[in-house]
């Protein structure tokens, strides 16, 4: 495979320029939000921001992980800004968001490895904005994950998300700072404490991983309770970045989500521009409305 094959047409996706992304823009600036959208320089952005959805990434934009995919900085990261929840809560109520979406860098650093701002955000959003579903897509926690998950599960967001990212086989090359159980069982633990939250994970392919490597995954999954999966096309952010093995054509993709849903999950979103938070509150509205 070329460094950076061409892009096939299915991947193509049209430039932002409608009035409603330049002002999801300036909100965030305004505000001083991270964005995933912009830090993993995500193709949906035009689509997303125009309709005033953006997934806001919290606890800073320095990762003390270096996971081969993610176009995320390495490095120290800072004090953690305690506005950070006052303005997230700002943000949900000026964009009129009906379900948000959290992420964060990981923050091994940090003594509780940013459980607690997770849980200052939740509560910051449920005070302004009581009608948003939340939806949270944390680290793995490392050592600290018993805790964590406690406390933000606790806190009672709508929708955990944790992603395994891909197959067991390619985590010491693709994730080399997670381990594939370690996460497994963050989600089944999840699920454990408080069935009522729903879970979901995803995986990126085109990374090499084979389609029956996938099954097992999601047979792993469906065994630690998710309810919901995302599947969608790895994409190289920069030359330094792990390389596209295979651009996976859509009919893959609708083959991938047939075997998934015959598996169980409450919802499975299976194409190339698919990431965790494409589309996540419509899907979640449609889900709920089932
Ligand atoms: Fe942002 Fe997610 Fe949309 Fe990408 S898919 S632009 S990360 S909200
Ligand atoms: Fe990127 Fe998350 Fe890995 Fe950090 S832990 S490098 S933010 S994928």
């Amino acid at each position: 495979t070329p460094a950076r094959a061409r892009k096939p047409d299915w991947l193509r996706v049209k430039a932002p320029t409608s009035l409603a992304f330049s002002e999801t823009r300036a909100l965030m600036r305004r505000l001083k939000l991270n964005t995933v959208c912009e830090e993993a320089a995500c193709p949906n952005i035009g689509e997303c921001w125009s309709q005033k959805h953006a997934t806001v990434m919290i606890l800073g934009e320095t990762c003390t992980r270096a996971c081969a995919f993610c176009n995320v900085k390495t490095g120290m990261p800072g004090p953690v800004d305690m506005s950070e929840p006052a303005h997230l809560a700002e943000a949900a109520v000026a964009l009129g968001l009906e379900h948000i979406v959290i992420t964060s860098v990981d923050r091994d650093d940090l003594p509780d490895g940013g459980a607690g701002h997770f849980v200052r955000v939740i509560e910051a959003i449920r005070a302004a904005a009581p009608a948003t579903t939340i939806e949270i897509l944390t680290p793995d926690f490392r050592n600290k994950a018993e805790r964590a998950v406690q406390m933000i599960v606790e806190a009672g967001p709508d929708v955990y998300n944790h992603n395994l990212e891909t197959v067991p086989r390619l985590y010491p090359t693709i994730r080399p700072g997670a381990r594939y159980y370690h996460s497994l069982r963050l989600l089944d633990r999840v699920k454990a404490l408080s069935p009522r939250i729903f879970t979901k994970s995803g995986v990126m392919v085109g990374l090499g991983e084979t389609g029956q490597e996938l099954h097992q995954v999601w047979d792993d999954m469906r065994s630690a309770g998710v309810d919901f999966l995302t599947v969608g096309q790895y994409l190289q952010p920069t030359p330094r970045h792990a390389k596209v093995m295979e651009f996976v054509t859509p009919q893959t993709f609708q083959a991938y989500a047939s075997v998934a849903r015959s598996k169980g999950f409450l919802q499975v979103a299976a194409s190339p521009l698919t990431r965790s938070s494409y589309h996540a509150g419509r899907d979640f509205a449609e889900m709920q409305a089932k």
